[in-house]
């Protein structure tokens, strides 16, 4: 990989997010284009480049993940519901490579994704 991703910068510090959680393990910032009325990115601080490159050393650091994802829907007020996407490469329409999830909630969700 060339150079840092957009979200090593934001953990690193060198450009701004809208963080709303923070720990030793992973960044919670509010997505820049969001699509739903609640959308925030989840992800690990480690630099992990997709789905694919997670290491069985990472299991630990990536189930946090989904404990994270519980506690900030709670705080974010979507108690109705609320989806979890992980895009994964070219096909799966990831353009940020940095492993991150996808929170979306506060409106009615259609399926399938296109
Ligand atoms: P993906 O297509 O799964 O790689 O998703 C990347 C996401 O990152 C998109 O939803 C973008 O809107 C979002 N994004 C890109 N740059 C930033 C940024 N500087 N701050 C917050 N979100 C961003």
């Amino acid at each position: 990989m060339n150079g840092k991703t957009i979200f090593k910068k934001i953990i690193d510090g060198e450009i701004p997010a809208d963080v709303i959680y923070e720990d030793e393990h992973c960044l919670v910032f509010r997505d820049i284009a969001p699509k739903a009325p609640t959308h925030v990115l989840v992800i690990p601080k480690k630099e992990i480049a997709t789905l694919d490159d997670i290491a069985d050393e990472d299991a630990a650091v990536m189930g946090h993940l989904w404990l994270v994802v519980r506690d900030v829907a709670r705080q974010l007020g979507l108690e109705n519901g609320y989806r979890v996407v992980v895009n994964c490469k070219e096909e799966g329409g990831q353009e940020v490579p940095h492993v991150h999830l996808h929170l979306m909630g506060g409106r009615k969700l259609t399926w399938p994704p296109g």
